[in-house]
């Protein structure tokens, strides 16, 4: 069973004081907020997404808070390589020297279509983009975080990943296998690192996908991307040090 504790964790103002956190999809959505209340509890963020202009508009508003500096990394995942994996993990290396956070929250819907007639090069997108990306992006950030004392790497599941529903297609698959993917890191990690390694389920969230997703919802019935935070920051902060290989709902029903 996910746990629910800690959904109400009371952040310390200097939580992250000082720490490199990497936060993908950080333009929009739930990586925006994270992003920006990364940075508001002392993090310098490393904003990853593939659209520049949201990204310099996180960017602007860090700065205007008066935060750490934050940096931009623009990459589109459904085109990206191994290679450029690895030259984002050069780049990094040279400007940080070492990541203490890695939020893997960047997805992509797809189409809600029955498995019988799903695109197959839909299919190879959202696996893409939600499994592939995650996985290639650990992996060459593995030194990175290995030479933080205590790196937190966060994985982003979802309700259909943790069993399958109905038309829900690639992005139910793609999110069954990152809950698969966070349980094998963790314990591979667990026998020769400090890094902990758990997954997020937010919950029904205001955002642009769950609109996608549920058009005919009102969304003032949601929790924003804000409300949630709070186990955001528990699982990149301190606090939870000690924990790995644990599936977390952002919302307990
Ligand atoms: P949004 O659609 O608001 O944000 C998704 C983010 O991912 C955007 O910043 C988007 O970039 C980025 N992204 C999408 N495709 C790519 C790509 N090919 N390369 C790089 N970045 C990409 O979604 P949410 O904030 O709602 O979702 C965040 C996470 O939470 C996702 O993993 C989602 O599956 C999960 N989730 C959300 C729920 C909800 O109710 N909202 C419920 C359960 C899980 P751009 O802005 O450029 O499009």
């Amino acid at each position: 069973m996910p746990r629910t504790d800690f959904s109400n964790y009371n952040a310390p103002a200097d939580l992250l004081q000082d720490k490199i956190i990497l936060v993908t999809g950080a333009g929009d959505g739930i990586g925006r907020a994270a992003a920006l209340s990364y940075a508001a509890h002392g993090a310098r963020v490393i904003l990853l997404g593939r659209t520049v202009k949201k990204l310099e508009a996180v960017y602007d508003e860090i700065e205007a808070a008066g935060h750490a500096q934050a940096a931009i990394y623009p990459i589109d995942f459904s085109g990206a390589s191994e290679d450029d994996y690895n030259e984002m993990a050069a780049v990094l290396q040279k400007e940080f020297g070492r990541l203490d956070g890695l939020l893997h929250n960047a997805g992509e819907l797809g189409p809600r279509t029955p498995l019988g007639q799903y695109p197959a090069d839909t299919w190879q997108k959202v696996m893409q983009v939600n499994a592939t990306a995650p996985f290639l992006m650990t992996k060459a950030l593995l030194p990175l975080l290995e030479a933080a004392p205590q790196a937190s790497v966060v994985f982003t599941g979802s309700s259909v990943g943790y069993e399958g529903r109905a038309f829900w297609g690639a992005y139910a698959v793609s999110k069954a296998a990152v809950e698969n993917m966070m349980q094998i890191f963790a314990a591979e990690l667990a026998e020769t690192t400090a890094i902990r390694v758990n997954s997020i389920n937010p919950g029904a969230t205001r955002t642009g996908m769950r609109a996608n997703a549920y058009p005919a919802e009102d969304p003032r019935t949601l929790k924003t991307p804000e409300d949630i935070m709070p186990l955001y920051l528990y699982l990149m902060g301190d606090d939870s040090k000690g924990t790995s290989g644990q599936q977390f709902l952002a919302q307990p029903k």
